[in-house]
């Protein structure tokens, strides 16, 4: 934008963007799956579009690196992170055993508030789907998980959850079969109206075996080169 222009504008637009606008950024752009794994983020390219220096774009990267959800390397860059699959079946590992334990909290810590909230995040998953908007209903889906984990009212279990939801989402970019979903659509009604009945066993029952959908939608098959020509071509 030329100077003079700038001028013109009103005073709120000047303001610089802070580091914590521009990770939300980032971190939407990859729950949308607009940016794929393994893009490099220039630094003087991405403060050139945000208009920051790159002193800020540096800190805004070191955080996304320090969640593992870019990768530095010296003298090359930094990259949005590749998750492995071995990474990925860390992944769901770990949130086989994160997930049931806000169930758990959230169960006890029930507000009517609580269920309304995350029946209006239902309600969008459903808009969005209707819509075929299917980068929302990818964003959406993720976000219903860091929302149970926000709402069960730990903050380093909501921390967790939202850089766990963040590597599932790369994950699935890199390893979704291609007619997979992300979320199963009815599931996640499933786990609100268990969680309204404080029923802690059905809600945890079925978080686990959504977690198994999702991971076994993706084809984390350890790979040593040799495709199944069998299956590919016969099948
Ligand atoms: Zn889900």
């Amino acid at each position: 934008m030329p100077a003079t222009a700038r001028k013109t504008q009103p005073v709120r637009a000047e303001r610089e963007k802070t580091v914590d606008e521009i990770y939300e950024r980032i971190y939407a752009a990859i729950l949308e799956h607009r940016l794929h794994p393994g893009t490099k983020l220039g630094e003087e390219k991405m403060a050139d579009i945000f208009g920051v220096s790159r002193a800020r774009i540096r800190e805004v990267l070191a955080r996304l690196a320090h969640e593992q959800i870019v990768e530095l390397f010296p003298q090359r860059g930094a990259y949005v992170a590749k998750p492995t699959t071995e990474q990925a079946r860390d992944v769901f590992e770990a949130r086989r055993l994160i997930e049931p334990a806000v169930l758990r909290r959230l169960v006890d810590t029930l507000t009517t508030e609580k269920i309304q909230r995350l029946r209006q995040h239902i309600e969008l998953e459903a808009d969005a789907r209707r819509r075929g908007d299917k980068r929302a209903v990818i964003r959406l889906s993720g976000e219903f998980h860091t929302l149970l984990a926000e709402l069960a009212g730990n903050s380093a279990l909501a921390r967790s959850m939202r850089e766990l939801c963040m590597l599932t989402c790369l994950t699935i970019f890199l390893y979704d079969a291609p007619t997979a979903q992300s979320c199963r659509d009815d599931e996640h009604q499933m786990i609100i109206d268990a969680v309204a009945k404080k029923d802690r066993g059905r809600a945890e029952k079925i978080m686990l075996e959504h977690l198994d959908h999702i991971e076994g939608s993706l084809q984390l098959d350890e790979s040593n080169g040799e495709a199944d020509l069998e299956a590919i071509f016969r099948g």
